[in-house]
């Protein structure tokens, strides 16, 4: 299981969440999920409700964060 700090963000047109590197979540928008998609929302955490608990986290940065 990664230790690594991930916030979770949200791509409005498409509801999917993504991973955001939470030391870039800190940082005013646009932010970029570790996936390379830009998000524009930051909520809570990747392995929260938002994150990896939404109806659709992004497979990619499921993978990335996850390795
Ligand atoms: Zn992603």
């Amino acid at each position: 299981m990664s230790t690594v700090d991930h916030a979770a963000g949200r791509e409005q047109s498409t509801g999917v969440a993504h991973a955001v590197l939470a030391s870039t979540a800190d940082l005013p928008a646009p932010w970029a999920a570790i996936c390379g998609v830009s998000v524009d929302v930051v909520q809570g955490k990747w392995n929260g409700p938002r994150g990896l608990g939404s109806s659709a986290p992004c497979p990619e940065c499921r993978r990335i964060a996850e390795s």
